[in-house]
């Protein structure tokens, strides 16, 4: 039986139990929400989707639009200079968010999804074949899953998973079993984005080095909302998005060790992927520019470097902890109401609440909600095959930020008790 790591135990709750959130503060540097929505104050529960914006990210896209608009890496005037100094000292910033090695082991994406894709093609087309194993989780986003679907059926690799137990939590006991030679790639969510469990990432990570298997972790969903070390973990490919952590859409990044980068073959082929170009030939550029072919997403990734920066001025060990108590208030407040269902009961959770009300429809109640300005995600939340093993075709999903106060849970619970009466359920 593989147990849990100390390391894994200390990273869940440990963090800066004593710091404490100005979030009247915080607030104020998110201009969306000092809005109305149909007349009421917005109540933003949809974070797991995407997150708001401060406005330090608002200005570094629009101050690089209005000063430095210009291609990177390319050319010799002044603005082109400007932009590739800020794109380049973004992933410097990104480098030290997540305490990787080095800067050449951050390549800019446009996200988590397209970081798994150039693993999968830029990794596994030349390091899997037949018989090979991939070792996923029941609890993967879509993401995390389909593009190695595609790999297996290119490559003839099996897919195996370890399994979901009742209670939220990946079943470890399988781990011995599951793990063999056979086994090359260890995939999985940090956090589940539906039962917001908090999986032991060091002890996979692990386990999985011990039969020589490299890992990705799908960090998604744990980069914007705790302290992340990619060299505390060891682990090998990480991914995330910048948009959920409050920057741009179309920005994020892959961490790698080096020598796995180096160690891949380019996903995407163009210009500044190159070092040299012939008409029937082409030789790299270096890792980690050798992954960003074309004109990159320049003022995206240049607002991932503000929104890193935001985070790590706020402190992300105190966000953590802002989290886990407002997690732990909702989940008093909604195991408060009979009626309601939550889905996932890990001791190490994350701010993601999935649910139903009995007797009202997850949409309808989303869509009551959203009529009182509060803002919940409704369906699958890209995860089918884990609603399966739930046996629901959708939940309600809230999930929180560091911005969220417990006046908004309130506003959440006394939301739910109105729809009940609404439609007659209490
Ligand atoms: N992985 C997890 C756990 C997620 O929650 C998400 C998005 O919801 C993704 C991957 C995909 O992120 P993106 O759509 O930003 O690429």
């Amino acid at each position: 039986m593989v147990a849990v790591e100390e390391r894994d135990m200390q990273a869940v709750g440990a963090w800066g139990h004593n710091a404490r959130l100005d979030v009247e503060r915080i607030r104020a540097d998110f201009p969306a929400l000092e809005q109305q929505v149909y007349g009421r104050p917005l109540v933003y529960l949809d974070n797991a989707a995407t997150a708001q914006k401060p406005r330090s990210v608002i200005e570094a896209v629009c101050g690089h639009y209005r000063r430095d608009a210009a291609n990177v890496h390319r050319a010799v005037h002044a603005l082109s200079s400007r932009a590739t100094l800020a794109y380049e000292e973004a992933r410097d910033r990104v480098c030290r968010f997540l305490n990787a090695p080095a800067r050449e082991t951050i390549v800019f994406t446009r996200g988590a999804t397209e970081g798994i894709n150039l693993v999968a093609y830029g990794w596994g087309r030349h390091h899997l074949r037949e018989g090979d194993e991939i070792l996923l989780t029941e609890m993967e986003h879509h993401s995390n899953l389909v593009p190695w679907q595609l790999l297996a059926q290119a490559t003839g690799a099996q897919l195996r998973f370890l399994r979901v137990r009742r209670d939220g939590t990946l079943n470890l006991d399988e781990l011995d079993t599951l793990l063999t030679e056979r086994t090359k790639l260890v995939a999985f969510t940090h956090v589940s984005n539906v039962l917001g469990t908090i999986n032991p990432a060091a002890t996979i990570i692990d386990a999985a080095h011990r039969v020589g298997a490299i890992t990705l972790l799908d960090a998604a969903q744990s980069v914007p909302h705790m302290p992340v070390d990619v060299q505390a973990l060891d682990v090998d490919l990480l991914v995330f998005s910048g948009h959920k952590l409050g920057g741009p859409t179309s920005s994020g990044a892959l961490y790698g060790k080096r020598e796995i980068l180096e160690s891949m073959e380019p996903f995407l082929a163009g210009g500044d992927m190159i070092s040299s170009v012939w008409l029937d030939h082409a030789a790299w550029n270096e890792v980690p520019w050798k992954f960003e072919a074309g004109t990159p997403a320049i003022a995206e990734q240049i607002g991932l470097g503000a929104a890193v920066e935001y985070l790590t001025s706020v402190g992300m060990e105190a966000i953590h902890a802002h989290e886990q108590r407002l997690t732990a208030y909702a989940l008093a407040q909604l195991q408060a109401i009979p009626a309601v269902e939550i889905y996932g009961e890990a001791p190490a959770r994350a701010g993601v609440i999935s649910f139903l009300v009995a007797g009202i429809h997850p949409h309808d109640l989303a869509q009551l909600l959203d009529q009182e300005g509060i803002a919940v995600r409704a369906g699958n939340h890209c995860a089918q095959p884990l609603h399966r093993v739930l046996d629901q075709v959708a939940t309600c999903r809230a999930s929180f930020y560091l911005y969220n106060t417990e006046a908004e849970v309130d506003a959440l619970v006394a939301g739910i008790r109105r729809a009940q009466r609404f439609f007659g359920v209490e």
